[in-house]
């Protein structure tokens, strides 16, 4: 435990307290999040720090800073934890990336309008980095796009930096640190309370702007196919890729793909086999979950089909606008045989002409139909292991059966 005196420690607290009511007071989204962090007075660094769980606080260094810098410091550490600095680093080099982590940072607070944090700039000034340069990009492009090795202070420490100096990012001085049983159980129950944190924050919060929308939106759960398919339309054609079981590790990057992944969907086709191997509660449960999550993530025209081995029935397709909502509810139709072919009828009829189609199924069929053309991506919800259609990408979610 470290030592301060009692006059200090007292001193720090009152600032403490007061940063959070300011943030209560203006920015419930953010104090939100602040509150979810137990405090620690530490000297292992010079102003502030985090394991991704506590807010650890030098107070000497706190009572430094200005009152707004005061509370652009508890915000800075929040976005270490939600946008998981500690967790997504992956094997970059832990100094730069913790770099890159506190450009985002900084321009995030810009974004945010909260104060600067002087001893930050001071630092980016010494090491020649422009951070508008990396305006509104992620930490992982950021990290990308630095100059390697950044350059360090001249003079080394001092220079009215205090301890921290270019310590800043170093070891024990770092700005945050990686958590030391950093196994992947333990790192994936820490992301998914600060997803959480954030979806809460949200709601508690109601109608934020900005940054807090984008955090909010990566926190939400995403539907399984929502990286392959992202990747599926960048790589164009598909090929015949077999995307097996889709692991934590795609959707852990879905959270946070650069910018440019950002897709004009154009209209999307989904089709759900409603058929009657499918079963209600789980895996058409689990389609319509799907298909709603996905519609949150990418404004599109969307057609939706039900389908089973019969022709398609008028009810059977909805067409939803791109500025068009879901129903809270869908009224499953059709629970006959599996033919895959009647959404490809239904298609070529309507002369829809869709960048992708997702088939939602449990891979239970046959599809006799000529090779369409445009994608097709096909999503087997806990079915059938040996699916391999005529054409296509496959996604199995779930086990097999
Ligand atoms: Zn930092």
């Amino acid at each position: 435990m470290p030592q301060f005196d009692e006059a200090t420690t007292k001193a720090a607290m009152t600032a403490f307290i007061r940063s959070r009511i300011q943030l209560m007071q203006s920015r419930p989204f953010w104090a939100h999040l602040v509150m979810k962090m137990p405090l620690e007075w530490t000297d292992a660094t010079s102003y502030s720090c985090t394991d991704g769980t506590r807010l650890m606080i030098n107070p000497e260094g706190f009572l430094k800073l200005s009152k707004g810098e005061q509370v652009s410091c508890l915000v800075h550490e929040v976005l270490h934890c939600v946008a998981l600095h500690l967790t997504r680093r992956g094997s970059r080099d832990a100094e730069m990336f913790n770099i890159a982590g506190d450009i985002y940072i900084a321009n995030t607070l810009e974004a945010e309008r909260f104060d600067s944090i002087q001893v930050s700039e001071q630092i980016f000034a010494a090491m020649g980095i422009r951070r508008g340069y990396y305006a509104g990009m992620n930490t992982e492009a950021i990290y990308d796009k630095l100059p390697k090795p950044p350059r360090q202070p001249q003079g080394g420490q001092g220079q009215g930096q205090g301890q921290g100096g270019c310590q800043h990012w170093q070891g024990q001085g770092g700005c945050y640190q990686e958590p030391k049983d950093g196994n992947s159980a333990t790192r994936s129950v820490q992301e998914q309370q600060w997803r959480q944190n954030v979806i809460e924050a949200g709601q508690i919060a109601g109608n934020e702007s900005g940054v807090c929308q984008e955090l909010i939106k990566a926190a939400m759960p995403k539907p399984p196919f929502h990286v392959p398919l992202l990747d599926f339309l960048n790589r164009g054609m598909g090929g015949d890729t077999d995307w097996s079981l889709i692991n934590r590790r795609y959707l852990y990057r879905g959270m946070y793909l650069p910018q440019e992944y950002t897709q004009v969907m154009g209209e999307i086709v989904v089709a759900v086999d409603t058929s009657g191997s499918m079963d209600t509660n789980t895996q058409l449960k689990e389609a319509f979950g799907y298909i709603r999550a996905f519609r949150e993530e990418h404004s599109c025209k969307l057609h939706l089909i039900q389908c089973d081995s019969n022709r398609v029935e008028e009810g059977q397709y909805q067409c939803y606008e791109e500025h068009e909502r879901l129903p809270e509810t869908f009224k499953v139709i059709g629970r006959g045989g599996t033919s895959f072919d009647p959404p490809f009828k239904l298609v070529g009829e309507k002369r829809i002409e869709p960048r992708v189609m997702i088939y939602i199924t449990d891979g239970f069929g046959v599809c006799t139909m000529p090779k369409p053309n445009f994608d097709v991506m096909w999503v087997v919800i806990n079915g059938n292991s040996f699916f391999s259609p005529p054409f296509g990408e496959v996604i199995r979610c779930g086990g097999g059966r």
